[in-house]
Parts: C-alpha cells; structure tokens; sequence
C-alpha cells in the first residue's frame, strides 16, 4: 500500500467505518511507515482534541433554560450604567457566577467518566487483537505453559485458570496496555466467540464496578475485583453466557 492511499483511510480507520482487510492493510502500513504514523497520530490527537471540544458545547437544553429563567427579563440596554439600580448589577452578577457554576459543572458531567474510558481501552485492545490477528503471545490451553509464561514479564502473577470442560477453553494469553501499566490478558474461546480477559493487580484509585455489566459497540464487558486484582472481560459473546462465564471464573481456584 502506497503513503496517498493510506493516509486517504486513516479518517475510516479512526471512525471505525472501516473494512477488515483495509484495516489490516493500512495497520501493516503504519507499523513500517514512520512519515504515515506521525501523520496518523496527529490526525488522531485532532480529532480527541475536537471531541472533547464538541462535549464542552453539548450543554442540556435544561441548562440553557434555567440560565434563562436565572437572568433579569428587562433587557440591560434599556438602562444606562449610571443609572443601573443596585439590585440589577448584584442580579447580574449572580446569574453570571450562576451560569459559570453550570457551564463547568455541565462540562464535568459531559465528561466520559474513568470507567468508560477504561471500557473503550478494554474494547480497544481486544479488538485490535482480533483484526491484527495478535490475540496471543503464548498459545496454549493449558494453564502450567500460560502462567508461567509471564514470570518476569510482569510485575504479578494472574491467576490462570482453563476452563475446557466447562465450554471455555483457554486458547492462550498475552502482554497489553491498561491503565497506564503493563497487563496479562488470557484469551478463551466460547463456541465460535472469543473472550479477553484482562488481569492487572487492583489500585488505590478506584474504578466503579459495573456488576450488571456494559454493552458498547456491540461488545459486552464485565469487569471486578478480586483478592487484588481487577478482571475486565469482554466479548461478543451473548451477556448472559458472559455471566455466566464470570461465575466460573470466581467459583474455581486457579492454578497456582
Ligand atoms: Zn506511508
């Protein structure tokens, strides 16, 4: 693939509106084309840089309506400035330290909150995995060739459990990126659906639970914690099979 070619995608490519094979190709491109990447990255940043400017304007209609009720119906042309009573000028200055509280604090709320900037990192890396077809560093379904198989590459041990006879075999595990640190990620397979499953000692910050579990993109995710550790599970397998799959994972001992 050409630099003009691949650039023309990179729009798609970030959108997602994308086909598997021009992803794949356009990927293969960055990885080798340094001018492409850089090009890639600021195209990228642009357009973080334009959402989060696009979330600062989305205001609730709401809002807007109780700024409006907050200001003084009498127009402030009709009075001079020297002849503004009092009242009006502390009325005034009310409604503007009013509205300033609620632009800031619908900015706050407009934000995506950790949690789901969290999810979309989840659905990132296990799609990225599935159209880079890198799913694994380490094939293997079973548990003694994948645990140890980590030792030294992180800092913990995850837990490692095959789940074969229960319809979720271990298909093997991977190194990723979560939340700023390094993590094991163990993929099984459920019918012809593949799962992540990212393991990462648990930190002080706190992510809130999502018990009942989130659906984004088409992508389930389930994520907990557990003796230290934090779990994020995502598939496309159906939420209940997801479930059901969490409640194996926390009911059996893993291998130590
Ligand atoms: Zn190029």
């Amino acid at each position: 693939m050409k630099c003009d070619s691949a650039r023309e995608l990179f729009t798609a490519l970030l959108d997602q509106e994308i086909g598997l094979h021009d992803a794949m190709t356009v990927e293969a491109h960055l990885r080798d084309c340094l001018a492409c990447q850089v090009i890639y990255q600021e195209q990228k940043m642009q357009r973080t840089a334009l959402q989060q400017q696009l979330t600062y304007f989305q205001a609730p209609a709401e809002l807007a309506q109780r700024i409006k009720a907050a200001l003084p119906s009498t127009p402030a042309t009709s009075l001079s400035v020297t002849r503004r009573p009092r009242r009006w000028l502390n009325l005034s200055a009310i409604a503007a330290s009013f509205m300033a509280v609620v632009i800031s604090a619908g900015f706050y709320f407009m934000q995506p909150s950790a949690t789901e900037r969290l999810a979309d990192e989840v659905i990132a890396s296990h799609v990225r995995g599935l159209i880079t077809n890198h799913l694994t560093d380490v094939a293997s379904s079973d548990q003694h060739t994948v645990k140890p198989w980590f030792n030294g590459k992180l800092d913990f041990s995850p837990p490692v459990r095959d789940l074969t006879t229960e319809g979720f075999p271990l298909i093997g595990g991977r190194m990723d990126y979560l939340e700023h640190r390094a993590v094991a990620t163990l993929v099984y397979r459920h019918r012809q659906h593949l799962i992540s499953l990212f393991i990462y000692p648990a930190q002080t910050k706190v992510i809130p639970r999502v018990s009942s579990g989130i659906t984004q993109n088409g992508y389930h995710l389930l994520n907990w914690s557990q003796d230290g550790m934090n779990y994020w599970l995502v598939s496309d397998v159906n939420l209940v099979q997801l479930q059901n799959f969490k409640v194996l994972l926390t009911s059996t001992t893993p291998n130590k």
